[in-house]
């Protein structure tokens, strides 16, 4: 891969993995922090070798990615190097697409999202805005300027297999296959944006939408995926000229939920668990000629089969790792899938 002068490379498909500092809670009841980042792209995780005993460890388990992001790594940095070199590839004509991935509590929803806790959410400090203010950004650039290009946004959950609208007081969507294999979401509203302001009220009012009536905001989130797109199409024509799908993922533990007592629980988390592992097959094609491209076999692979498709594509991937000793097996979990997807 290239590599500019700030070390950023130019990959098909980026894995990086963050781990997030350990909460308060954690802190409360003295969590054993089981997670390093020795270097710019590799993590460790100490396993321990019995619930017991925290002191006596199995070997580490060692992973490499294209970037690992310590604790000490705010929104901008671990942007710099996952989202913003793709910001181009939409204005050059292609698909770009950005996962976040792991257990509820890691670390998805602050990274994408920016902060959506509290009275006062803030969203610009999320991957979500800091790529509609590169797009604008790009937009007005001595080389882009001429494509005369105009900007617009949707919002959507895939939610146990159906698709819900966040900018149209979630109504629910239908997924339209034409003879040409292109995916549809029949009326998906799109809005246009001129400025990074109006797209921060559009999260906002999107992700009020998304937690409204749900019992629980987090219980529901973990349970859905959430997908912001950023569309470009030139001002003349209703014609496509690049998307970016920005993507917050359902709790991967929730693919385990299969065996839970409860019908509706087990009934999604086997949703989750296809389309997590469908998602995985779809970014492993992406980079290899002639791969099968499993993309029917789930709502998210299906709504998002554009990205995966053309040698302008780019997709990249965040792990989030909760520190926490108790978190460990998840951690694992999380890191062996992102092992997999390049
Ligand atoms: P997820 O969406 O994966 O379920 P959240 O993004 O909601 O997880 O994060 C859980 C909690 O941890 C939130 O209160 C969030 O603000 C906090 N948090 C997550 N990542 C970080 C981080 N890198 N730095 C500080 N706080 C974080
Ligand atoms: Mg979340």
């Amino acid at each position: 891969p290239i590599r500019d002068t700030d070390g950023v490379e130019d990959h098909q498909i980026t894995v990086c993995v963050r781990k997030r500092p350990l909460n308060k809670k954690e802190l409360a009841r003295k969590e054993v922090d089981v997670i390093t980042v020795p270097s710019k792209d590799r993590i460790i995780v100490h396993e321990p070798k019995t619930k017991v005993d925290l002191t006596k460890y199995l070997e580490n388990q060692n992973f490499r990615f294209d970037y690992a992001f310590d604790d000490s790594c705010d929104n901008e940095k671990v942007y710099k190097y996952s989202a913003k070199p793709l910001v181009q590839t939409i204005f050059e004509g292609g698909m770009a697409t950005c996962f976040a991935y792991g257990q509820t509590g890691s670390g998805k929803t602050h990274t994408m999202g920016g902060d959506f806790q509290g009275k006062t959410q803030d969203c610009s400090t999320g991957i979500y805005a800091k790529t509609a203010r590169d797009v604008f950004k790009l937009l007005k650039s001595p080389k882009y300027r001429s494509l005369d290009l105009v900007v617009s946004a949707s919002f959507f959950e895939i939610y146990s297999g159906k698709v819900f609208d966040l900018l149209n007081g979630k109504a629910k969507l239908r997924v339209l296959e034409d003879g040409k294999q292109q995916v549809q979401l029949v009326g998906l509203c799109e809005r246009s944006v001129d400025s990074v302001e109006e797209v921060l009220k559009l999260i906002q009012h999107g992700n009020g939408v998304r937690t409204s009536g749900s019992t629980s905001a987090n219980a529901h989130s973990s349970r859905s995926h959430a997908v912001f797109q950023v569309i470009l199409r030139p001002r003349a024509s209703t014609r496509l000229h690049g998307k970016f799908s920005l993507v917050d993922l359902a709790g991967n533990e929730r693919g385990a939920d299969t065996s839970s007592a409860n019908r509706q629980t087990r009934m999604e988390g086997a949703e989750i668990n296809k389309s997590l592992l469908a998602l995985k097959e779809c970014i492993r094609a992406l980079g290899r000629k002639g791969a099968h491209l499993p993309f029917r076999a789930s709502k998210l692979t299906q709504v998002l089969r554009d990205s995966f498709i053309g040698e302008k594509s780019k997709t990249c991937m965040i792990a989030m790792i909760s520190p926490g000793l108790m978190s460990c097996e998840h951690s694992l979990n999380t890191l062996r899938y992102a092992d997999r997807v390049k």
